[in-house]
């Protein structure tokens, strides 16, 4: 399996991956911890939450696993996979341009919206 992003959203098929090709490590607090045999990097996968979409979130060496933030990853992610409109975001006092199909740019969308795709 190419991992060749530090962040992907994390569909029923990536999952499966996960599970067959990486190795499990260990459980931590809402996520469990893989390694990838061939490059010897280090993912988080949260535990299923059918409410919410989910990430797979690489884990860069020397980070703590459990309070790694990825926020900046996700809402990179989100950016590149709305796009960017010509529109201003909505938000007060915002400058950044909203995401095609939404009135917001891609961190007030994700911190204030809760829209993480
Ligand atoms: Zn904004």
């Amino acid at each position: 399996m190419e991992l060749d992003k530090p962040i992907f959203y994390l569909t029923e098929e990536l999952r499966e991956l996960v599970e067959s090709e990486l190795e499990f490590v260990r459980e931590i607090p809402f996520f469990k911890v893989y390694r990838d045999p061939e490059t010897g990097q280090y993912w988080r996968v949260p535990i299923p939450d059918k409410y919410q979409t989910e990430f797979l979130v690489n884990l860069p060496p020397g980070v703590d696993w459990i309070e790694f933030d990825s926020r900046e990853l996700e809402i990179s992610l989100l950016k590149e996979y709305r796009g960017i409109s010509a529109n201003q975001c909505i938000w007060k006092e915002c400058n950044e341009s909203a995401l095609n199909g939404l009135r917001y740019c891609a961190m007030h969308a994700l911190t204030k919206m809760n829209i993480r795709k």
